[in-house]
């Protein structure tokens, strides 16, 4: 047992000299194993401010318990009687241990294997399984996404993507940047609101020395964001040599709030002739992709728009907007865009109206993706649908650092700490 630990463990200037095992109380089984630390002889401790090895001031009296990864569904811990060191500089401080950081009682290893099931599990769950609290749990994450933002490098960026989710019953929001560059991910950044200042505190922190000295934000070349005003203000100040798009993504999200809010519309209109009863349950129907109808939603759209409504009209209005991205030249997807914002003022349906006249403003913006050889905005939406996922099953744990904190776990691809053995 204890060549197996020594071998899997690689503590400098320590050595595991016994397993202890702790029996059940009933005597049926094993409670827990304690694995007693020693220093090898002749090496000092270190200080926990400049790493210097120093002589050993005294010794404490009192053992402290640190928790490694379990075996066989036993608890383990590492046990030792802490030194305090003298050192030149520092005074008497109480020594580095090179399996634990700062005052943490989790092991690196403990805390490796804990927050990589975090990413898999909700985290009570996690807790549960290895034996431990959630607050444990939650603090084995934070070091790790602590050692992962530290750790990572934001040099050569080209392309990002600007997104926005609202949380917390719809009262707030959160601004999140992502890398999407075809080579590497992530999430970069996420800040509270979505204002000028959430985004000018992106770039701030962004910007903080460069490598070379050039700001990071001049070096990106493509943008994606949605039509957002302080948004596409602050991107276009910041980011002189990129090209701000417009993703497919966020424009087929206000076509479908638009084709929604006809629809709400129409149904207040029925209600007042006592026919609204056409449209009850018709809201995914019109709202889903044709493609991802179900088949008993299929017959029913069918129905549907055998009837001359409005909320018809802009639907079919929605499925052929899809074309426009369909298109290999630029400049005929722009004479079809210009054709179909004619056809959506001539329905007269208000919702609509607004739509195009958006699209009108932001045209540009727009004709831009094609400019962008058509960079995936999928990848915003990929990222959209992950973070919808992370804030449900943080929801209810309480803060927003947790929730930031999960969202850095779950999408930052952020590295961890080398280990002598991986435990899971
Ligand atoms: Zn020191």
């Amino acid at each position: 047992m204890i060549s197996i630990f020594n071998s899997t463990t690689d503590y400098k200037g320590f050595v595991a000299t016994n397993c202890e095992k702790i029996r059940k109380k009933d005597g049926k089984g094993i409670q827990e194993l304690r694995f007693w630390m020693r220093p090898r002889k002749n090496s000092q401790g270190i200080c926990p401010h400049c790493g210097r090895s120093c002589s050993t001031y005294d010794t404490s009296r009192v053992e402290r318990f640190f928790e490694f990864p379990m075996l066989w569904g036993i608890p383990v811990f590492l046990v030792y009687f802490m030194r305090r060191v003298s050192c030149t500089e520092h005074g008497v401080v109480t020594e580095k241990v090179p399996w634990a950081e700062g005052k943490e009682t989790q092991t690196k290893e403990q805390v490796q294997v804990l927050a990589t099931w975090a990413r898999r599990m909700d985290w009570s769950s996690v807790a549960k399984y290895f034996q431990t609290t959630y607050g444990k749990v939650a603090r084995a994450v934070r070091q790790i996404v602590e050692y992962g933002l530290k750790h990572r490098s934001l040099e050569d960026i080209e392309s990002i993507g600007v997104d926005e989710i609202q949380y917390s019953s719809g009262h707030k929001y959160l601004t999140l940047i992502y890398q999407i560059d075809g080579s590497n991910k992530r999430l970069l950044w996420i800040g509270k609101d979505r204002t000028e200042q959430t985004m000018e505190r992106f770039f701030d922190e962004f910007n903080k020395e460069p490598a070379d000295g050039i700001p990071r934000s001049e070096k990106i070349q493509w943008v994606c964001s949605d039509m957002w005003k302080p948004y596409l203000k602050t991107i276009k100040e910041h980011c002189g040599n990129a090209l701000n798009i417009l993703d497919r993504f966020h424009i087929k999200k206000h076509l479908n709030e638009a084709v929604d809010q006809t629809r709400k519309e129409e149904i207040s209109r029925l209600r007042s002739e006592g026919k609204e009863a056409v449209l009850t349950g018709s809201k995914w129907l019109l709202l889903k992709n044709s493609e991802n109808l179900s088949e008993t939603q299929a017959p029913k759209l069918k129905e549907l728009l055998g009837y001359n409504l409005r909320c018809v009209r802009a639907y079919l209005l929605k499925e052929s907007f899809d074309r426009f991205w369909t298109y290999k030249s630029a400049y005929w997807a722009e004479r079809y865009l210009d054709k179909w914002c004619t056809q959506a003022l001539k329905s007269r349906i208000t919702p609509l109206k607004k739509f195009v006249k958006m699209i009108r403003n932001h045209k540009e913006l727009i004709m831009n993706w094609f400019a962008s050889k058509r960079l995936s905005s999928g990848v915003v939406e990929g990222f959209n649908n992950k973070v919808k996922l992370t804030v449900r099953k943080s929801y209810g744990f309480g803060s927003d650092e947790t929730l930031q904190t999960d969202l850095f776990h779950t999408l930052g691809k952020l590295s961890e700490p080398d280990l002598t053995h991986r435990f899971c």
